[in-house]
């Protein structure tokens, strides 16, 4: 498959007209060939109108046919072999066992949904069968069911090439939901974005879905998203990006005359809490661990160790010469984009010139423009509090050590931080009580909360929240990877005494779909 420098808009592809746009090679900063045409409006209007076209026929289609259509998507992806991977490699520096890996990981999520799909229970069908003779008042025969919610937005991230882009979970989950996607891709990876367009195009085509279900739009700057957000028949966004990006995509859509729920994942520093039983047991392997968590991808993920937490000891001066040791080893790495690696510099020198911070070790040097040095620091708990700018994600291989006086001082801490997608313990038996201690805390400020582990390495299941309060994410309810990311793209709707004939499927009282549903308050097939 060959990258033309299109955009795809429904069936067609479309060599858009506002201007010129280059995707750029990671390593050099070099102009990447073919010059792809920037979207007019003109073109984002016209794919909305195709995806409000497509939206009715395509949400009813049978729960098999949306199933099909999205393992087509993965086949396709499959399919593509070294070509895709070379291009995502050149636009994102990633290294190319970490890209096929990404891929599987892409296409086991496309599948994940399509067996959701097809297992029926996205429905969530209620029935309350009318109690005709209840007194004083009847009660009329009321049935739930989740409908799409509309044509879906989605911006693709940067870090995440395949699984966070074009084919990833917001597409997948959208597309699971029974909405048309319309793709905003990322500028820092427009072949790559290109290439699973039109496999997702194709997939359209042969498993015959409507034209609309599918477009993706570029930008030359930021006004194509902005005008896809504000578009009237756009229902919802979702995104993965940077704080700034995410919450200009919020006050677009609240901006609206018809406001419009944006799910924004944007940024965590990820504290992990390294506990004195555990630090006492094996401050060395855990240190190592850390090391490895930090360093991985150029530290270019959302779940990224940014900030240790650990009380004044002996074994935490162990834990801080071993994560010294194994990390003075590590190469400076490519980072994603010219300016991702200007970010990441300017936040290495805020934490260089902050006072009360000191560094603890840094990686090798640079060899080339663009690399990520990785870099470790300490301070105290005292001089952390009184710097809000410390607890702000520098996006890279940096991580903060926070020493604390006790375990008073270590919740303390950790009750002022704000949302957060992880935070982690190292414990031992020995650190139970500060551990119970710390958990309705935690609770409160991360989506997901792992023990004696690193939260790099997102499972893609039925259980998974990568989610969390703002900033870590616009909307604490809901998680953008794992079964549950469909619940974003649905909304219920109550039919309240319809005839069975006039039903939808899921809700009429033979169960054609035979799929579980709670019935009167019992969870039932029948
Ligand atoms: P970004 O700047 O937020 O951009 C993400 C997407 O949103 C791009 O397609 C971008 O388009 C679009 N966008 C940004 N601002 C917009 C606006 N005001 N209106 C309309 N569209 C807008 O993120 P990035 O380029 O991926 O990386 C920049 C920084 O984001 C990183 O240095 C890092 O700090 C953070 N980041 C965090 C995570 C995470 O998961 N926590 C992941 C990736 C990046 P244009 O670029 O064309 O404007």
């Amino acid at each position: 498959m060959q990258i033309l420098g299109e955009t795809i808009i429904g069936q067609r592809s479309v060599r858009g007209d506002a201007g010129e746009v280059f995707a750029l090679a990671a390593a050099t900063g070099e102009k990447l060939q073919p010059a792809f045409g920037a979207s007019s409006l003109a073109d984002v209007n016209t794919a909305c109108e195709l995806a409000e076209d497509a939206f009715d026929a395509y949400r009813q289609l049978p729960d098999e046919r949306r199933a099909l259509f999205l393992e087509a998507i993965a086949q396709g992806l499959l399919d593509l072999g070294d070509t895709l991977i070379e291009r995502v490699h050149q636009e994102s520096g990633l290294p190319k066992p970490r890209l096929e890996g990404e891929r599987m990981r892409t296409v086991n999520q496309l599948k994940l949904f399509a067996s959701l799909v097809r297992d029926g229970r996205w429905h969530g069908a209620v029935i309350d069968n009318a109690l005709p003779d209840r007194t004083p008042l009847p009660r009329a025969d009321l049935r739930l069911r989740r409908i799409g919610i509309g044509p879906v937005a989605v911006f693709g991230a940067s870090n995440f090439p395949l699984a966070f882009s074009v084919a990833g979970g917001d597409t997948a989950s959208a597309l699971a939901a029974g909405c048309p996607v319309i793709v905003k891709a990322h500028p820092a990876h427009l072949g790559t974005s290109e290439l699973v367009g039109r496999v997702i195009q194709k997939a359209a085509y042969d498993t015959n879905m409507p034209a609309g279900v599918f477009s993706m739009v570029i930008d030359k700057d930021i006004s194509v998203g902005q005008a896809l957000v504000s578009h009237p028949l756009i229902s919802a966004v979702g995104f993965t990006g940077s704080r700034r990006g995410g919450l200009a995509l919020v006050a677009a859509a609240q901006a609206r005359p018809v406001p419009i729920p944006v799910y924004a994942e944007m940024s965590s520093i990820n504290p992990v809490f390294l506990l004195p039983a555990a630090l006492s047991a094996r401050a060395d392997s855990i240190a190592k661990g850390f090391v490895e968590s930090l360093v991985m991808g150029a530290g270019q993920f959302c779940t990224n160790p940014g900030i240790l937490l650990a009380l004044e000891s002996d074994h935490l001066e162990a834990f801080v010469a071993a994560a010294a040791h194994a990390l003075s080893d590590k190469l400076p790495t490519t980072m994603l984009t010219p300016n991702i690696h200007g970010a990441y510099c300017n936040g290495l020198n805020s934490l260089h010139s902050a006072s009360g911070v000191e560094l603890v070790a840094e990686g090798k040097e640079a060899e080339s423009a663009y690399q990520a040095r990785p870099a470790f620091f300490r301070t105290d708990s005292a001089t952390f509090l009184a710097n809000p700018g410390l607890e702000e994600e520098n996006f890279g291989p940096s991580a903060l050590l926070i020493v604390c006086k006790d375990a008073d001082d270590l919740r303390n801490v950790a009750t002022k931080f704000a949302g957060q997608l992880t935070v982690t313990l190292h414990v031992d038996e020995g650190d139970h009580t500060i551990a119970q201690a710390l958990m309705p805390t935690l609770e409160r400020k991360a989506g997901r909360i792992l023990f004696n582990d690193f939260p790099t390495g997102v499972e893609v299941s039925y259980a998974m929240v990568h989610g969390g309060p703002f900033p870590a994410t616009s909307d604490s309810r809901s998680t953008s990877v794992g079964a549950t990311a469909i619940d974003r793209f649905l909304r219920p709707v109550c039919y309240q005494s319809v005839p069975d004939s006039l039903l939808p499927p899921a809700l009429q009282q033979g169960n054609p779909l035979d799929t579980w549903r709670l019935v009167d308050g019992h969870l039932t097939k029948g």
